[in-house]
């Protein structure tokens, strides 16, 4: 197999494929601009529906590129688009697209960036949104990437619970049911960190938040576990463009600290402001499993959920009862509904429609990320351990590259890889240096890594790999430690 090509950097634009794509600001943003469009098009009888069409996108098209159906989030960004005034242009039915002739998304997006201003794109494999935003020119927004984000989906349940609530700070928001296996959950949990809610985890039992989300909760979003009541909550979040998580404390640490246990306090007597449920997925449970925990008129009778909104991405299947539907406290039909402006209110700023409000725009379509980039070509050394992976699928075994962010841990001298596209993460691995010849399986070496050096390194998945291609270990290969490289820098 040959190398794979670079995709040819275009002009700047701007793709969004994870909630962490966007700055708080950005966010913020695209809020303003929902609620304006909620203002200036209303539906008299109902103030979370959109009861009117403008026609600021009329010289524009969306192309709806659904590899896998989903007909809620399709309809809603056709619905968004249409109401913007533009047109669109859909592929729903993969079964007879040119994808199950066996075209490779890069290619498919390549071509269709011919025929569209901005697309979204829906697909079964982890990564694949940002695979076919590395290869086109025009804003890709992902509509859901198998297990991986659904960045559309947590803004509207942020937007959800800025209506309900002037403040999303302190907030307390209960979060129940599937909370390992949920897309929807684990982006919804990183943004209520960044804007300083307080995460209150419900489980269904054997379904707790995974490991690698407590860890990105605590080192990236700066959380910090209330034993108290066995809330999560944000030390302090920072509004850089666009979000860039910090690994390691800085000046501001000690004195949030501080301030997070005097709050602490007050915030643990505070009521639950919003519930948000998550769908019951039946093929993720199995029969002996017991408890799936089903929100109803009984639950939310204990006075801590008197005011609570109840929250669901829709649809449910009987974890959330229906006769909860006439209750005050049910808002997830308005949650549904707000899909819609805030769609509106994203394909305008990345199309450029809105005076005076933009998103920033980058060479590339993403801001540089602050961890060192590992890019090597698909065949040689590691590649990303989640099968599930854009990565592993055959077709674009051309397009994709072993791609990672390497994050190094200060304190605990480990390390891990963060595959580019799907996010997922690896803690073993075998680092070699192809200047000394020498492995190591100590994952804290990737200290020694620096942006100067990055090119002498390749990282295999096992010993036997590096064996093979003529490395040596360094534990066994002399009497004194070889230095692998020069030190950190
Ligand atoms: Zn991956």
């Amino acid at each position: 197999m040959n190398s794979a090509p670079r995709p040819k950097s275009s002009a700047t634009t701007r793709h969004v494929v994870s909630i962490n794509n966007l700055s708080n600001r950005e966010v913020e943003t695209i809020f303003s601009v929902a609620q304006s469009f909620l203002d200036r098009l209303p539906d008299k009888s109902r103030s979370y529906r959109i009861g009117r069409s403008t026609s600021i996108a009329s010289n524009a098209i969306l192309a709806s590129l659904f590899y896998e159906p989903s007909t809620r989030t399709r309809l809603s960004f056709e619905s968004a688009m249409l109401r913007l005034g533009g047109d669109i242009i859909t592929s729903a039915d993969p079964a007879t697209s040119s994808a199950a002739k066996g075209e490779s998304l890069a290619d498919s997006v390549r071509v269709i960036a011919n025929y569209a201003d901005i697309m979204v794109i829906r697909h079964p494999r982890d990564g694949a949104a940002r695979l076919a935003a590395e290869y086109s020119p025009i804003p890709v927004i992902n509509g859901g990437d198998g297990s991986h984000e659904h960045p559309t989906q947590t803004l509207c349940d942020i937007f959800t619970l800025k209506k309900k609530n002037k403040e999303l700070k302190n907030l307390k928001v209960a979060i129940s049911g599937d909370l390992k296996g949920s897309r929807t959950i684990h982006s919804f949990v990183y943004a209520l960190a960044r804007f300083g809610a307080r995460i209150v985890p419900m489980p269904a039992p054997g379904m707790e938040l995974p490991d690698h989300v407590h860890r990105r909760l605590q080192q990236e979003f700066r959380c910090k576990f209330d034993s108290g009541d066995g809330s999560i909550a944000a030390l302090y979040h920072t509004p850089d463009e666009p979000h860039q998580p910090a690994l390691f404390p800085g000046p501001d640490f000690e004195f949030s600290i501080k301030s997070y246990n005097s709050a602490s306090e007050k915030v643990r007597k505070q009521k639950i402001a919003a519930v948000y449920v998550t769908r019951f997925q039946k093929e993720r449970w199995t029969e002996k499993q017991q408890g799936y925990p089903r929100i109803d008129a009984k639950f939310l009778k204990d006075p801590k959920y008197s005011r609570a909104s109840v929250l669901h991405p829709l649809p449910r299947v009987g974890e959330l009862d229906a006769s909860l539907d006439t209750d005050s406290r049910a808002t997830y039909f308005e949650q549904a509904a707000y899909g819609v402006p805030i769609r509106m209110a994203l394909i305008s700023l990345l199309l450029g429609l809105e005076p005076g409000k933009t998103l920033a725009t980058y060479e590339g379509g993403f801001n540089r990320s602050k961890f060192l980039l590992y890019d090597q070509p698909l065949p040689s050394g590691i590649r990303c351990g989640n099968h599930n992976c854009i990565v592993h699928e055959e077709k674009e075994a051309p397009y994709v590259r072993n791609k990672f962010y390497l994050m190094r841990e200060e304190e605990s001298a480990g390390g891990r890889l963060r595959c580019v596209y799907c996010e997922s993460e690896m803690d073993q691995f075998v680092i070699a240096n192809r200047k000394s010849k020498w492995y190591s399986t100590s994952t804290g070496d990737l200290a020694y890594v620096t942006q100067q050096n990055l090119k002498d390194y390749i990282v295999f998945a096992q010993e036997g790999d590096a064996i093979r291609n003529g490395y040596h270990s360094r534990r066994y290969g002399g009497s004194k430690r070889p230095r692998m490289a020069v030190g950190r820098s």
